[in-house]
């Protein structure tokens, strides 16, 4: 299924040109207009998705193994010291781009890209209540 409304579907689809690392039948890969460092790719269903609680399993599955298979050609080429693997679900969460993608974010020695998380706090009764929470969904 497409969205006429949706910017990743004519990317993915080839309707508005990308610069593309990577693609199939099911997915391609492109470098991020706005990159948070060198080489930041987006892998896109051509199928509109618009988060992982839409994605079907069946892409769910697929992800993984071409980001591994990608990301392992990009840190290569590209020299990287490491990769994230970064994918945001909602707006509170920093989704700007309501179809499902998986940022490829290269990184490198001292790149300051400001991308990991401050250690916060937590007590045993509150991930004792977490885990409640969860396990009664
Ligand atoms: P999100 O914030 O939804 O996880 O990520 C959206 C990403 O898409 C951002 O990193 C943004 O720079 C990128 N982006 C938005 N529009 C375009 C576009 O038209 N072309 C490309 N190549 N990237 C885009
Ligand atoms: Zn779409």
């Amino acid at each position: 299924m497409r969205d006429e409304n949706c910017i990743f579907c004519k990317i993915a689809n080839g309707e508005i040109p990308s610069t593309t690392l990577y693609e199939d039948e099911d997915f391609r890969v492109i470098l991020d207009l706005g990159p948070a460092t060198r080489g930041h790719a987006l892998l896109i269903p051509k199928e509109h998705f618009k988060d992982l609680f839409e994605l079907e399993d069946e892409a769910a599955e697929k992800v993984l193994v071409r980001a591994k298979r990608i990301g392992s050609r990009m840190k290569k080429a590209l020299r990287a010291d490491g990769l994230n693997l970064i994918q945001n679900n909602g707006e509170a969460a920093g989704q700007t781009v309501f179809h499902f993608h998986l940022h490829l974010i290269p990184r490198y020695e001292n790149d300051h890209a400001g991308i990991l998380w401050k250690p916060g706090k937590t007590t045993p009764e509150d991930m004792q209540e977490i885990k409640r929470l969860v396990d009664s969904q």
